[in-house]
């Protein structure tokens, strides 16, 4: 590195002032370097080198990977037919470097790299000015009388030229030892002018490396894949952890943001909360915990987006399979009601019924809330309208519809405008059978305002709430004193 630059400033210290021209070129070649610039696949080994370092099975038997033992498999997939994409490519090149191809590909490179090239030692033959190449050009002497064995310099048989071995592989300049030299005449200096100028140093650099990194049974590209398939295995496991918190809270209906978003906070709540309770024991999550402490990462995976993305996620795979229970048992009945939320929207919520056959184990009926239709027109129309919709994004058949249940609303019943009626018109062979605990209800409440004895009845039931529950020292007595307790009326319709 030290030759190159005082060779460097020798050149600028001859010519301060470049020409256009010279600018020009320079700047062509700079470009056509960078987009030749070797790419992370530039060092690959062979086929049958590449099967035999198999990635995933060094990693199966590294300590550090042993929580993913159950991912692996895939994992070879991806990475063998990654390596064969790669590789299959024809990379063998005969010996004799004028039949190597001006563009060397990366496994070309990579091959010729690792073969052991003997010097040639022939009796070498004249040309028409009757001069020669000789074995002394094998070696560079230096002032000192030192000598030293000029590695790079291959002589091609065929083509009677001498080649740069690095510069014919990694160079990109126009230089004749990459070319081909065949000029003897001052051969000697031309050799000394090529052994210390920069492009050569560049080439030379990246031969030993390549060289070290065969011997060492891994280039610098596998080491980098291996590091990206650890990486890959760590934020699959982590992906597991957070797929499993989603999972535990949804399933027991907690909530899952606190009202800081801060890790470490008390108040962050039950998502981080949990996270941070098995980063205590788990290996990945620690290790998760720990990059985001010390900054080494800003995904994590924990924001309130990522949650709300994972039950939206979670929520569609279950309804997936619970719709192709549903289409597996073909006919199906609904039923659909609507209530205003606490934001005054109107929600319709969606509920399926089917039933299964199965031979030797017998019958079961299932019944499976399929969530809320924000709706906005509330008119039998519209309301009908929504679910066929959204039974067409289910790709469910209408005509296998075989129920439908409602509550007393008279745009759900309606006998002409209703949701009931338009089913009904559509397909005759859905049932309408009114809610019957809606029904009950509205039973009960009339009954109950029926006659004067009803009427005084339930009117005393209610003042007795209102007397004991307004006062906890009363409701102490009438606890002590009866077994029972007394309830307000229900405005349910
Ligand atoms: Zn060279």
């Amino acid at each position: 590195m030290k030759v190159s630059i005082v060779y460097h400033d020798i050149i600028i210290g001859m010519k301060k002032v470049k020409s256009g021209a010279t600018k020009r070129r320079e700047k062509a070649a700079a470009r056509e370097e960078i987009a030749n610039h070797p790419k992370l696949t530039h060092f690959l080994k062979p086929l049958v080198q590449t099967r035999s370092v198999s990635i995933p099975t060094e990693t199966t038997n590294n300590s550090d990977c042993h929580y993913l033992n159950t991912r692996v498999e895939s994992d070879r997939l991806i990475c063998e037919s990654t390596s064969n994409a790669i590789t299959n490519r024809p990379i063998f090149l005969s010996d004799d470097p004028s039949e190597w191809p001006d563009n060397v590909s990366d496994a070309q490179r990579c091959d010729i790299v690792k073969r052991v090239f003997k010097k040639i030692e022939i009796d070498f033959p004249y040309s028409l000015e009757r001069r020669r190449f000789s074995l002394n050009y094998y070696n560079r002497k230096m002032k000192n009388g030192e000598i030293f064995e000029r590695t790079w310099l291959i002589y091609s048989l065929n083509s009677n030229n001498v080649f740069c071995f690095c510069c014919k592989l990694f160079g990109i300049t126009s230089s004749p030892f990459r070319q081909r030299m065949n000029t003897w005449e001052g051969l000697s200096k031309k050799l000394k002018e090529h052994e210390t100028c920069s492009a050569h140093f560049k080439c030379f650099e990246q031969w030993m490396t390549l060289r070290k990194g065969i011997a060492n049974q891994a280039t610098i590209d596998e080491k980098q894949q291996k590091l990206l398939h650890k990486e890959r295995i760590f934020w699959r496991a982590v992906l597991e952890r957070i797929l499993d918190i989603t999972l535990f809270l949804s399933a027991r209906n907690l909530a899952f943001r606190g009202s800081d978003t801060a890790i470490g906070s008390k108040s962050n709540g039950n998502f981080l909360g949990v996270f941070e309770l098995l980063a205590k024991y788990d290996t990945v999550l620690n290790e998760l915990m720990q990059r985001i402490q010390d900054k080494e990462t800003k995904e994590h995976y924990l924001s309130n987006d990522t949650q709300n993305e994972l039950i939206r996620l979670l929520a569609r795979e279950i309804e997936s399979k619970i719709l192709s229970k549903v289409k597996k048992a073909k006919y199906y009945s609904i039923i659909l009601d609507c209530t205003p939320d606490v934001s005054h929207k109107e929600q319709m919520s969606i509920i399926l019924r089917s039933v299964t056959c199965t031979p030797g184990v017998g019958i079961d009926i299932s019944e499976n809330f399929f969530g809320y239709l924000t709706v906005n027109d509330t008119t039998g129309k519209g309301l009908f309208n929504a679910f066929l919709n959204q039974e067409k994004n289910w790709d469910l058949n209408i005509l296998d519809c075989r129920g439908q249940s409602y509550d007393n609303g008279a745009n759900m019943k309606g006998k002409v405008k209703g949701v009931q009626a338009r089913f009904l018109e559509m397909n005759p062979k859905a049932l309408y059978v009114p809610c019957a605990n809606h029904s009950l209800n509205l039973v009960i409440v009339h009954g109950a305002l029926s006659s004067i004895s009803a009427i005084s009845f339930f009117g005393v039931l209610s003042r007795l709430y209102t007397l004991f529950s307004s006062s906890p020292p009363r409701w102490e007595i009438l606890k002590s004193c009866v077994a029972i307790s007394v309830k307000p009326q229900s405005d349910t319709r």
